[in-house]
């Protein structure tokens, strides 16, 4: 397939990350982890959209820069149309369709449900990166985070041997940046790297507690 069509209702508009221009790539690189080390890049949105040319999983993930959503901003509900490109490593990559073309919104009725989730167009990648995250529970991610604007999932390499980095194993993470406060969040279990000759690393709750040490609880 040369070109994959995209017409349905957005359900999720969700930070993305990986390199820093993905319309000169035909891969994403995605957050890195390297035993006790890891990087993010913010690289710009995907949009899950159901309906027509939804995967098994029920939903389409179209990559979007932040030039596009700022353009159009999408927000859960509304209804896209558009043409991609299909990505050709799912491993590498959230999304099923990149470099998309002929854009269409039409916007869905203002939300007038109170948050959490918090269903309205994402802010600029400037404020997750000030923000910081904590890692979410995929299964709550699934059921309860799956549109809110401050949870994301993302393909996560991991370099086994620092020593022979094309050692790699792959997997994919979910994360929050919505407030502490937020009553829906559930942290989940430890998340454990693997690394050389059977060696674990346990992310510890104070890295997260770390990282968004710097915000209010309701902020
Ligand atoms: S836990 Fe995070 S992603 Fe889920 S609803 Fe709350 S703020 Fe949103």
């Amino acid at each position: 397939m040369a070109k994959g069509g995209l017409l349905g209702k957005l359900l999720h508009v969700e930070l993305k990350e990986g390199v820093e221009d993905f319309s000169t790539y035909p891969f994403s690189i995605p957050a890195v982890r390297s035993f006790d080390e890891r990087s993010h890049t913010y690289q710009g949105f995907v949009l899950r959209i159901e309906g027509e040319g939804a995967g098994p999983a029920g939903s389409l993930i179209v990559a979007l820069g932040e030039g596009a959503q700022a353009k159009h901003g999408f927000r859960p509900g509304d209804l896209v149309s558009g043409e991609g490109e299909p990505v050709a490593d799912g491993r590498r990559e959230i999304a099923d369709l990149y470099k998309v073309a002929k854009l269409k919104r039409t916007p869905a009725t203002q939300s007038t449900t109170a948050p959490p989730p918090w269903l309205t167009a994402p802010p600029a990648l400037t404020v997750y990166r000030d923000r910081g995250h904590r890692r979410l529970d995929t299964a709550t991610f699934r059921r309860k985070c799956a549109n809110c604007m401050w949870g994301c999932e993302m393909p996560v390499e991991m370099i086994i041997d620092q020593w022979n980095p094309t050692h790699v194993r792959w997997r994919r993470e979910t994360f929050c940046y919505g407030p502490k406060s937020c009553r829906l969040y559930r942290a989940g279990p430890a998340r454990k790297v693997p690394g050389r000759k059977g060696m674990t690393w346990v992310e510890e709750d104070w890295i997260d507690e770390q990282n968004t040490s710097h915000r209010e609880q309701d902020e």
